[in-house]
């Protein structure tokens, strides 16, 4: 097992590979981890990028089962930040030497909100100079929809798969023509032909989910060839349908171990991608981020959303920094990112070297 690990990049890793190597424990998963953190090191750099996260809307269209902002979650006071605090959220990245933000919110895919982020990427873009790189992440939308925020100065677009078994992917979401796996997947490519950065990933322990689901989900970010990447545990929600399925799940210690092998081999089988330290880590470890960093992640998504808001944007349980206003937020990763050993880029997109290579 410790020689899988060793394998040279260009060699291909197998379904029963990866199965090993998701599993791996003590002096194995040191080495793996290891490994993982000199291949990042040495190919994508110690620097680790900002993305200053700004979740603008928790109104959502759909119901997916495990998500706590979901539709049918009436609990859920619903909000829609106004554009001056979307571009003071931003300006203060930028004043900040951020480098990027992510504009996320729920799926919506009416005429007004396709017009209104139009706009708020044009404003982001001119008062910054075109200096503030900006990533989306507003769920399936048409491929003229993709097109028009591209031309906007969107250039990045994350959107996860979720699970890219079909059979996993529809136990988490409702079986109805908006939550189709096909859409999602079709969705995925029309990004990539429009020319964004493409992002996605997938939620880790989740009820249901096999190591063999894991390693294929894998081997489907390495086929479909990504350039980024967001992935971190599933963590439940009480007013979801999944809750339900609590008795299935593992512990959330295990739910985070699993999340770094996965990143830790995900950054072998792909060396020159964007790995994000996803917040659902610190979720259950304070220091989850940074642990995350030390095995491959090289990218942290610091929480920018007026405070207000944030307990609105509850997609998990314990999501962390509710309170923490832009600027601790700003101070408290400095000092975790130094902790653990890295730089920031400060003022750099720190775009995926995966697709300057292949563009
Ligand atoms: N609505 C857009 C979408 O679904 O692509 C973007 C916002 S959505 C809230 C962002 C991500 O939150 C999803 O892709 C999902 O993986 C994650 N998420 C939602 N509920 C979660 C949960 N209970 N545990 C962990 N991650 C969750
Ligand atoms: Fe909406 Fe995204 Fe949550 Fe699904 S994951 S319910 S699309 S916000």
């Amino acid at each position: 097992m410790y020689f899988c690990c060793m394998k040279p990049m260009d060699q291909i890793f197998t379904q029963d590979d990866l199965i090993a190597l998701l599993q791996v424990q003590g002096e194995q998963r040191n080495a793996l981890f290891k490994k993982s953190n000199e291949v990042k090191n040495s190919i994508v750099g110690k620097k680790v990028f900002f993305r200053g996260l700004v979740e603008f809307s928790n109104i959502c269209s759909k119901d997916c089962l495990y998500c706590g902002i979901r539709k049918s979650n009436k609990k859920v006071v619903r909000y829609n930040a106004t554009d001056d605090e979307i571009l003071a959220a931003c300006r203060f990245a930028w004043e900040n030497r951020f480098g990027s933000v992510v504009l996320q919110s729920g799926e919506i895919a009416s005429p007004a909100f396709i017009k209104r982020v139009e706009n708020l990427l044009k404003k982001i873009k001119k008062f910054s100079n075109n200096e503030l790189g900006i990533t989306l992440s507003c769920g399936e939308q048409s491929r003229d929809t993709y097109l028009r925020w591209f031309e906007s100065g969107a250039h990045r677009y994350l959107l996860r798969i979720e699970a890219s078994n079909p059979a996993l992917y529809y136990k988490i979401h409702p079986n109805t023509k908006k939550h189709s796996f096909e859409k999602r997947v079709e969705a995925l490519h029309s990004l990539r032909v429009t020319g964004y950065q493409v992002g996605t990933g997938v939620m880790i322990g989740l009820p249901f989910q096999t190591i063999e689901d894991l390693a294929g989900d894998l081997l489907f970010l390495k086929e479909i060839d990504i350039d980024m990447c967001g992935m971190g545990p599933y963590i439940e929600h009480e007013h979801t349908p999944l809750y339900q399925c609590r008795h299935l799940l593992k512990t959330k210690l295990e739910r985070f171990d699993l999340a770094l092998n996965m990143i830790a081999v995900l950054r072998l089988m792909m060396p020159d991608i964007n790995i994000a330290a996803a917040t659902a880590l610190q979720a259950i470890d304070p220091a989850g981020r940074e642990k995350a960093l030390n095995v491959g992640a090289n990218i942290i998504m610091p929480n920018l959303t007026p405070c207000d808001y944030r307990k609105e944007y509850l997609l998990y349980k314990d999501k962390p920094c509710l309170d923490e206003d832009a600027e601790l937020c700003r101070n408290c990763i400095e000092a975790r990112i130094e902790l653990a050993g890295c730089e920031i880029g400060y003022g750099e997109w720190g775009d995926s070297k995966h697709f300057s290579s292949r563009n």
